[in-house]
């Protein structure tokens, strides 16, 4: 009930004018968020890779409504790629960049999908030149259609372009197997967006379920798995099945968010898996917030006691 009310509020303008102009929020934005600009972004990426882990960085912003800023959105992409190309943080992947379909124009009135894709097929020039790949966030359940055909269509000219399934959604599965090709990049998690009961499990443990089924697919098949979680169960399910597997380590890797749980991070990296975090910057920082917000309880409460402390 909580998750599904916070997540209707992130769509809410009063809730967001609100939230954005309580000056605490700010403290919890950090939390998560890197800062509102690149060079911002650079300097905490240069921090993780300096600790052994890997990054994939999000300009945060959703739902463009208008082309030249969905060109805009980008036109930043581009430069922020041109600067971890500049600074070898690039190199080897190490850095790359994950980007939402509807940041670049896939929700535009008219002609949406083909701005987003040539937008996307932009940011991924600058991604190989800097010497680095892009991950394709999945937004809600109305975009999967759209934002697969795109991928599909541009993995002939960029064929390390990933993709996100999320789990929650009862087509997962198969939209796994659909993209287990050699050296396909797959991100599994368990999806941040409501969903009608028609298209996606209601209980959690179902999409657990899903996510193991989900997950057994990538692992078996020859792609590139990526393990989108923090969720102790099921890290210790993607373990067991890549050891069953015999996959070495350098052949999928765990992701979690920047400011969920840092000491697994470290310490799954200090036992030589590949980690990598996701990492936004940016000002448009709100509905991000609320999602990460509405997963946990606890975050929740992180929140409410920086209102009270704050007093
Ligand atoms: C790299 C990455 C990329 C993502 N990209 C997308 C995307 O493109 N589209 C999309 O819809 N969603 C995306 N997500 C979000 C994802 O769908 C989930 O909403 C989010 O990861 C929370 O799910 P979880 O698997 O961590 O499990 P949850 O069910 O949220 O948590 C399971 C368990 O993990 C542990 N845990 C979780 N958080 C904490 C914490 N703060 N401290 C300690 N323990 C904790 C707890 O034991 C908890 O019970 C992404 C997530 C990651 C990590």
């Amino acid at each position: 009930m909580l998750r599904r009310a916070l997540l209707a509020a992130s769509a809410s303008t009063r809730m967001r004018e609100l939230i954005t102009a309580t000056p605490v929020t700010r403290d919890v934005v950090s939390r998560f968020v890197a800062g509102d600009t690149a060079e911002q972004a650079l300097d905490v990426i240069e921090r993780l890779l300096g600790d052994g882990l890997l990054a994939t960085i999000d300009y945060l912003g959703e739902d463009t409504t208008d082309r030249e800023q969905a060109v805009a959105v980008a036109d930043e992409y581009v430069r922020l790629l041109g600067g971890l190309g500049a600074s070898r943080l690039a190199a080897g992947g190490r850095a790359e960049v994950s980007v939402k379909p509807t940041a670049v124009g896939l929700g535009l009135a008219e002609h949406g999908e083909k701005t987003a894709a040539e937008n996307i097929a932009r940011i991924c020039s600058a991604a190989r030149a800097a010497g680095t790949t892009v991950t394709v966030d999945m937004e809600d359940h109305t975009r999967v259609d759209q934002t697969l055909r795109i991928v599909r269509d541009l993995r002939p000219d960029h064929p390390d372009l990933g993709v996100v399934i999320q789990s929650s959604l009862r087509r997962s599965v198969a939209d796994c197997a659909a993209l287990t090709q050699p050296g396909s990049r797959v991100r599994l998690c368990k999806g941040a967006y409501d969903a009608p009961h028609a298209v996606a499990y209601p209980a959690r443990h179902d999409v657990d379920r899903s996510y193991a089924r989900a997950l057994r697919v990538l692992m078996d098949g020859p792609g590139y798995p990526m393990v989108a979680t923090h969720d102790p169960r099921l890290l210790r399910i993607a373990a067991g099945q890549a050891e069953l597997g015999a996959r070495t380590p350098d052949s999928y890797e765990y992701q979690m968010l920047y400011g969920v749980r840092p000491a697994e991070q470290r310490r799954l990296a200090a036992a030589g898996a590949r980690l990598r975090v996701y990492l936004p910057y940016g000002q448009d920082w709100y509905r991000y917030l609320v999602r990460r917000l509405a997963e946990r309880p606890a975050n929740l409460a992180f929140f409410a006691r920086s209102l009270v402390s704050s007093r």
